[in-house]
């Protein structure tokens, strides 16, 4: 398979070139030249498949001649020791994507993305590190996924006093080829002292450095296994059973009779709580891929720029505006250009619907879910169940199947869940992290401080 910049259809790369420089030179984003088909044998299968297999299936034509199946058969497993259910939860389904080691859906990405990155520089001599600026949890899911991965050091930068205890021990308390900077500073102090990191030649020529955001297409392409696994349960009318660690008020209320029932035979619709965009983009790759997916919810808080560009056509990306699904607070979403680049606006119209959440609108559903169903919902997962509601007059109706990406666990956001809900039970991942220490080299805002630490 080759990959193509986003703004320029020319020059080809590999897989490997495109995983590992993450961003295009020209600035543009690294897409397949084609989403390639499932073959027939996978796509009707889908529903009785082992989720590993789907996995393998899935992303075996994008790496293609760059990885030997037994090698991305491997790497499937060890990327995802952990699963993805679907469980029924009122009348629709929630697709829980917490089940890995930070708690959130980024762990299908950066573990894959890790193990990808060891196998393509296999036998070079200078390691590889990996530079990242985080305002929470993206360091954390890069951090966890690189740990231990031979010949790949790891330096996450994170401003100091701005993340939280539990997102602080992710980063920093792991060790080994993690090194965690606390900057004296802002998100964007980190961010500038990052870039000019890898503008700097000395460091250049000692280290091979690379970054790890959510741009890179090795981080986007496994994260549409999911959604495949999940459209072929859901078409052949299975659900999964409420998992350890599942975040159910008590045992019983998981147990309880549902009332409802969807039909077999109908593809799902997927609410994605949205902002960078890396997500829903996925779920395109697999509806193209062939996964019977009927449509997707685009659901983001106040910063809309994406449902505003589907209703108007307009694109007005802006400043991003905080609120309490902070993973979400994105005014200029970066995979805009590449689904952009592979869809039409009237293409997009047709297999998207926008929707926005407020703050007040999302401390409600999470409040009304806790109390009717007895299941806990994050920030972001409220988003997208409470876009969903908005939506209800035009969706389709709760016949059909209608899953909810539940994209972290209400555990990580304790501090907003918990005033509205009382005590949220902690995944045993979770428990684990907050024993760590943690262990940060503190700088300044100040780029020799940075290159000390480096070399
Ligand atoms: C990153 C993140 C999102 C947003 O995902 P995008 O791929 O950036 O749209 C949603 N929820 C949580 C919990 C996240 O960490």
């Amino acid at each position: 398979m080759r990959y193509y910049s986003t703004r320029n259809k020319a020059e080809g790369v590999s897989f490997a070139r495109a995983a590992l420089t993450g961003l295009a030179p020209d600035g543009g984003l690294f897409v397949p030249e084609v989403i390639p088909p499932y073959p027939e044998s996978v796509r009707s299968s889908l529903g009785t498949m082992d989720f590993h297999d789907i996995a393998f299936e899935t992303v075996k034509p994008y790496v293609h001649g760059e990885i030997p199946d037994p090698v991305l058969e491997d790497m499937v497993h060890a990327a995802y020791p952990f699963a993805a259910p679907l469980v029924p939860v009122g009348d629709r389904l929630v697709l829980e994507l917490f089940h890995g080691p930070t708690a959130a859906f980024k762990d299908f990405g950066a573990r894959f993305m890790a193990r990808a990155f060891a196998y393509l520089r296999r036998g070079e001599e200078k390691p590889l590190h990996i530079l990242v600026a985080t305002s929470g949890d993206t360091g954390g899911a890069v951090a966890a996924g690189f740990y231990g991965v031979e010949g790949i050091g790891v330096t996450v930068l994170y401003p100091k006093g701005r993340v939280s205890p539990l997102q602080e021990r992710q980063i920093a308390g792991l060790g080994g080829n993690i090194k965690a900077v606390a900057v004296e500073g802002s998100f964007d102090d980190c961010q500038r002292l990052v870039k000019t990191a890898f503008s700097d030649q000395d460091l250049q020529k000692k280290q091979a450095l690379s970054s790890a955001n959510s741009i890179n297409i090795s981080r986007l392409i496994p994260q549409s296994i999911y959604y495949a696994a999940a459209a072929g349960k859901a078409l052949a009318g299975k659900t999964d059973l409420p998992h350890e660690g599942s975040p159910w008020a008590s045992p019983g209320a998981a147990a309880s009779p549902r009332t409802w029932a969807f039909k077999p035979g109908q593809p799902i619709t997927f609410c994605v709580p949205s902002g960078n965009f890396g997500n829903l983009t996925a779920g395109l790759y697999a509806m193209k891929m062939g996964a019977p997916i009927r449509g997707f919810i685009a659901a983001t808080n106040v910063n809309k720029t994406v449902p505003d560009y589907l209703a108007s056509g307009l694109y007005q990306p802006r400043p991003s505006q905080a609120t309490i699904s902070n993973a979400m607070d994105v005014g200029a979403p970066s995979n805009f250009e590449r689904m952009i680049a592979q869809w039409s606006l009237e293409e997009l119209q047709r297999i998207l619907q926008g929707v926005w959440v407020s703050d007040e609108a999302t401390r409600r559903i999470i409040q009304q879910v806790h109390h009717t169903q007895g299941y806990f919902l994050d920030p972001h997962t409220a988003v997208a169940w409470q876009g969903f509601d908005q939506l209800r007059g035009s969706a389709p109706s709760c016949t059909d199947p209608v899953g909810i990406l539940a994209t972290a666990h209400p555990a990580k956001f304790a501090e907003i869940v918990e005033p509205l809900t009382g005590p949220v039970p902690v995944p045993v991942s979770l428990k684990q992290v907050m024993e760590r220490k943690p262990l940060a080299q503190i700088i300044p805002v100040d780029i020799s401080a940075l290159l000390e630490v480096l070399c």
